[in-house]
């Protein structure tokens, strides 16, 4: 399924754009101050077995953090 150019933050509905199209970008999604991720239901989740994505920008990121809501696991690199 292609991805919209512009979508969503899950938290605050900003609209964030992607820099790049799926084809210049690959794998990589390259969001304009915004990061996505994965939502994986597991057992004893109605939404068991089921896997989401989702956009959330980096602003609610931040505060998230701040908050110790998210946090932090590994950089990538
Ligand atoms: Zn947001």
């Amino acid at each position: 399924m292609p991805r919209p150019f512009l979508t969503p933050c899950l938290i605050c509905e900003k609209a964030v754009i992607y820099l790049w199209t799926e084809e210049q970008a690959g794998d990589a999604t390259n969001l304009n101050d915004a990061v996505d991720f994965e939502i994986t239901g597991s057992y004893g989740s109605r939404f068991d077995t089921n896997i989401y994505h989702a956009v959330m920008c980096d602003d609610c990121l931040e505060e998230a953090i701040q908050k110790r809501r998210v946090s932090f696991v590994r950089s990538y690199l």
